[in-house]
Order: C-alpha cells, then structure tokens, then sequence
C-alpha cells in the first residue's frame, strides 16, 4: 500500500516531528494552514475516524495525550485550537490515513465548512 504517512512514520520520507509516543506520531502539516498545523497521527494504518476501534484503548488514551502534549508544546493549549479530522473525500481527506489537525497560532474564522 502506497500511504504517504506510513512512509513518514517509516522513515522513508521526512516530516518535522513534534511528539511521538510508542503508537502515536506528530508532525508539523507540509502546507500549513496556520501558525500553528500539525498532524497527529496513529502510527498504525486507519483508514479514518470510523475505523478506530473504539476498544483499543490504549491508542485511545495515546492520542488524546498526543492532543495535550501538542497544544503544550506549540503554545496554543492556553491560546487556542481546533481539532479537526476530515472523513471521506467530499469532507476534503486527502490522506487515508487517519490524522488529527491541531490548528492554531490566530484567530480562526468561525466557519466550520
Ligand atoms: O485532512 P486531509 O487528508 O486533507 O489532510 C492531509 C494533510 O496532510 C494536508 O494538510 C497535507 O498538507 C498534509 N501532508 C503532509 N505531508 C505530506 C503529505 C500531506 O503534511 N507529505
């Protein structure tokens, strides 16, 4: 399967890397929206947010510490964020690897699509 984030997560491409735990990765968006844009990442492949196991809560636990560590760490857990991860191709996922963006760093628009 040719993922680009399984190639990050494998090392055979290169991303700036902010966090990584033993399941979770996250690194900074090639195509920054914001000041602040970074990806968060299970290092496993899925497919999208419907195809986390809602068991597995290990990598559940793993990636809402990745969210608090992230927002710590780029300033914007006291300034201000978004969450958000885009299911399917008209919801604009261009990556079928599921991934959370942490957006931040000015005042966002209010709009949500
Ligand atoms: O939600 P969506 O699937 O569109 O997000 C994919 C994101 O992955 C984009 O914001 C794109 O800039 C980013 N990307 C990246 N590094 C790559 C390929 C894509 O940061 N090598």
């Amino acid at each position: 399967m040719d993922c680009v984030f399984c190639r990050i997560i494998q090392g055979e491409l290169p991303a700036k890397k902010i966090y990584e735990s033993e399941r979770v990765i996250a690194f900074e968006d090639i195509q920054k929206a914001a000041p602040v844009h970074v990806l968060i990442v299970p290092k496993q492949h899925i497919e999208s947010i419907l195809q986390l196991p809602d068991d597995d809560t290990q990598l559940l636990a793993e990636l809402q510490k990745a969210i608090r560590e992230v927002a710590a760490l780029t300033g914007v857990a006291e300034s201000g964020f978004r969450l958000v991860s885009n299911k399917g191709k008209a919801a604009g996922q261009t990556v079928f690897h599921l991934h959370f963006h942490i957006l931040g760093g000015r005042d966002l628009e209010l709009t949500l699509a």
